[in-house]
């Protein structure tokens, strides 16, 4: 017997129309490329959105093609958020931070139609336009004032003049909900990137779930400021979250440095923010230089990778901005786990609670896990057993696009799991511990030692501003651990004093083997560290063998 309630498709344009009708006076704030400061509400949004359908539909783009975006976290990217997947467009967020090669080829295989991008990135459209096989629009990101006077790219169109030439009628089409929305490319350390192909139900369950009070605990109450971009999955929900909830939004355009991004938390009055650590490390220097304080932060989602507990006791401590630390992957939307305490935490002292913290936390409602050893076989939750982490849950992929093979694993009930690729313990009360990545743990005598912990170990040193662990060959053990440390600016530390450091914290064999010193870790296009870079420039190192 089947229910008997209304069965209402999940779309991503009913956020929009919901936050144009109960938060229409709430402001989105944005930071433009242009260096302003821009300022309108969901009421604006949702009129320029359905100009922008319109203006889609004039460019000939229809239902189910792709529309490539090059752009920050800005009030035009919303549009097109709304604008293209509300109308049945799937939205292709690129990540402009990769190389050009690769840019060129993601367009390719995702078949854009039509690009958008920011000023920043007019020289480099101007110098790959041509390669764009299937883009057959560039559209700049700004008004008439800002056009190039002699551009090289081919009709190129201004997207104020596109919005001003679109009608603000439209009613936004019902379609299954299962339709694709948006797609977004994994960063491809090795091999070509992956499209993640979303679809309106993942999403709008994803930003439930996300919004939810043991996730971000969003409300209409907040300000908003995603500082995890737009162009990467989705900046984690938050601009379908920030209008489902009516919070107001806080848009800091390309200008992620600390001074910036502080100045706008102040002037806003911004509560809740997300990004990854090394966006809050640029922060946290400006504002302990300065000796600033946050005045009305209230609390922040870290992750994208691990939050040092050091950071975690800085923000909490310190500044009173609770961390909630998270984990996730482009495949899953990408919330998967926050870690929010449990009643039986809160009369912990703080140094309990902070181990607890600096766990990734417990799944969302929507998302099951599972570890596995090498053969496949679930190892339990005891907190200590560490295995190949497994996912499944409605917002989690099911297959990549444009691609055959299926990523999937089979259990014996014959139901699919993801593989995360991310090794990880889970204690009796589920709170999951990233011990590594699999190509980063460290192989030592058969035994595995995760870099994870480590990291986090040596940037809990005053003096440490960076730390990467990575294996280096060893003759008798296969690999031991290096450290590769960044020092504080004006800070000194030797190699002794880090390794000591260590003492009394973990096993003697857990200990890196050595220390060296640089002055920069590469990071990849969504910030994190770049330890395949690491292992090739220190391929050669020789550890001491003593
Ligand atoms: P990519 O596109 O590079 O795969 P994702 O943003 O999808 O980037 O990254 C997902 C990966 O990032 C996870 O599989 C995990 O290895 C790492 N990661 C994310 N959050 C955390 C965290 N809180 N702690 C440790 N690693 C994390």
């Amino acid at each position: 017997m089947l229910g008997q309630m209304m069965s209402q498709p999940l779309l991503i344009s009913s956020l929009l129309v919901h936050a144009e009708r109960h938060h229409g006076d709430r402001e989105i704030v944005s930071r433009r490329v242009e260096g302003d400061l821009h300022r309108y509400t969901y009421r604006d949004l949702a009129k320029r959105a359905r100009r922008m359908a319109n203006a889609l539909a004039g460019l000939g783009v229809g239902f189910g093609d792709r529309v490539g975006t090059l752009a920050w976290n800005g009030y035009r990217h919303v549009e097109l958020y709304y604008g293209a997947s509300g109308s049945g467009v799937v939205l292709h967020t690129l990540n402009p931070r990769l190389h050009p090669d690769q840019l060129v080829w993601i367009a390719d295989d995702a078949q854009d139609k039509v690009m958008f991008f920011d000023l920043t990135f007019l020289p480099l459209i101007e110098a790959t336009a041509q390669r764009f096989a299937s883009v057959q629009h560039f559209v700049l990101m700004a008004d008439r004032s800002h056009m190039p006077a002699d551009s090289k790219i081919p009709g190129l169109i201004c997207y104020e003049d596109l919005i001003e030439g679109a009608s603000d009628q439209y009613d936004w089409p019902v379609f299954d909900e299962n339709t694709a929305s948006s797609l977004c490319y994994t960063s491809g350390t090795t091999g070509n990137p992956k499209g993640v192909l979303y679809s309106h139900r993942s999403s709008l369950l994803h930003c439930y779930g996300c919004a939810l009070p043991d996730s971000t605990n969003l409300s209409a109450r907040d300000v908003v400021l995603p500082v995890v971009p737009m162009f990467h999955v989705n900046a984690w929900g938050m601009a379908y979250a920030a209008p489902m909830v009516g919070a107001k939004l806080v848009l800091p355009g390309p200008a992620l440095d600390g001074k910036s991004l502080y100045d706008l938390f102040e002037s806003e009055g911004v509560t809740f923010s997300a990004g990854v650590p090394t966006v809050w490390q640029g922060l946290m220097a400006y504002t302990e230089e300065h000796g600033l304080s946050f005045s009305t932060m209230k609390r922040t989602v870290i992750g994208g990778s691990a939050c040092p507990a050091a950071m975690i006791e800085t923000f909490e401590q310190k500044y009173g901005v609770t961390v909630l630390h998270g984990w996730g992957m482009t495949e899953m939307s990408p919330l998967g786990t926050v870690c929010a305490l449990k009643a039986s935490h809160e009369d912990l002292d703080w140094d309990a609670q902070l181990k607890i913290k600096s766990t990734q936390g417990r799944a969302l409602f929507g998302v099951d896990m599972k570890i596995v050893d090498e053969n496949g076989d679930e190892l339990p939750w005891d907190g200590e057993s560490a295995g190949e982490l497994m996912v499944r849950g409605p917002w989690i992929i099911d297959s990549y696009f444009n691609r055959k093979e299926d990523p999937l694993v089979r259990d014996k009930a014959g139901l699919g799991w993801f593989p995360t690729g991310d090794v990880s313990a889970i204690t009796p009360d589920g709170f999951m511990r990233i011990t590594d990545r699999s190509k980063d743990v460290i192989k030592s005598g058969g035994e595995w030692i995760g870099s994870i912990d480590r990291e986090n170990i040596a940037m809990g040193h005053p003096a440490v501003a960076m730390a990467a662990c990575i294996a280096a060959p060893h003759p008798k053990w296969d690999e031991r651990p290096l450290l590769v440390v960044v020092k504080k600016p004006g800070k000194e530390v030797t190699r002794e004093e880090v390794l000591a450091f260590f003492e009394g914290k973990v096993a003697k064999w857990w200990i890196p083997d050595d220390v060296v010193f640089t002055d920069e870790i590469p990071l990849g296009a969504t910030g994190k560290m770049q330890k395949n870079k690491l292992r090739e420039q220190f391929a050669d190192h020789v550890l001491p063998t003593v």
